[in-house]
């Protein structure tokens, strides 16, 4: 309950905290979380983004924003800021070969230092882009940070499903509720063939998933190497080229949410 009070008081100026989980990683997690956070700031959202996944931190790459952030002489981090969003990744400041035997309580602490030791400043959203899987880290990790709730991101395929029930288990074991499951490398249709749609990894498996888990589906996102491009480019694809698919999809996402 303590620890509960020192969360409120220090975060009294973020209004909603919201996790990015997979149970599988490579799953696009990641890029949800990025595309979200860009895409509620598109609505005139204030959004934070802070990427605890220090075993793979792909934010720096995604934001095309590398380097580590300033402090103020309140020893207070400054988030960096781009595209309209402040974001921090603990990648920034953690040794990537050190991480490798870091247990939950060590996360744990270090991400609420990185909740309560920066400026974030007044914000609407915080968007948390977790590791992946539903381990001893994540658990301390979603136990311990007061989250207003999780959007959980799979592929259709089943063994991703099998590991993003668990993440939709591990959430209401802790009470966090869950705010819906995003399918992402849904379907693939080729540029060449626009009539043309495959279905790659599964049809419907998060759809399916989220109706029989009694949790909202939030959105399809297509398989598209201009996706790849962008998160490659550090150019989220919610911001950019609307003509695509999964452009228009982070959108209806962001405003789904
Ligand atoms: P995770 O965070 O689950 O490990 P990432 O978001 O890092 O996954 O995505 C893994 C890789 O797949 C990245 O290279 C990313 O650019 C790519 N990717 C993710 N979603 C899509 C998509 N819908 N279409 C094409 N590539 C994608």
């Amino acid at each position: 309950q303590e620890q509960d009070q020192e969360d409120e008081e220090i975060l009294t100026g973020v209004d909603n905290i919201i996790a990015v989980a997979s149970g599988k990683g490579g799953v696009g997690k990641s890029t949800v979380a990025v595309n979200l956070a860009c895409g509620l700031a598109r609505t005139g959202a204030k959004v934070g983004l802070l990427d605890t996944d220090i075993y793979g931190p792909s934010i720096p790459t995604m934001m095309d924003a590398h380097g580590r952030p300033n402090i103020t002489t309140e020893k207070q981090l400054i988030p960096k800021e781009k595209y309209g969003i402040r974001f921090l990744s603990m990648g920034m400041l953690v040794d990537p070969d050190q991480a490798m035997i870091w247990r939950g309580p060590m996360v744990t602490s270090a991400v609420k230092q990185f909740m309560n030791e920066v400026e974030w400043g007044e914000l609407d959203y915080l968007v948390l882009d977790l590791p992946p899987g539903t381990g001893d880290i994540q658990l301390t990790l979603v136990q311990t940070v007061p989250l207003t709730g999780a959007v959980i991101v799979s592929t259709p395929q089943n063994v991703a499903l099998d590991d993003a029930r668990k993440g939709v288990a591990m959430f209401k074991k802790v009470n966090v509720p869950v705010l819906g499951m995003v399918e992402n490398m849904a379907y693939f249709i080729p540029e060449d063939q626009p009539d043309k749609k495959y279905h790659i990894f599964g049809k419907h498996g998060a759809r399916n998933l989220a109706e029989q888990m009694g949790t909202n589906f939030l959105g399809e996102i297509p398989l598209e190497q201009k996706v790849r491009e962008s998160s490659d480019e550090g150019k989220p694809i919610v911001l950019g080229d609307m003509e695509t698919k999964s452009g228009e999809a982070f959108v209806e996402l962001s405003n789904n949410v």
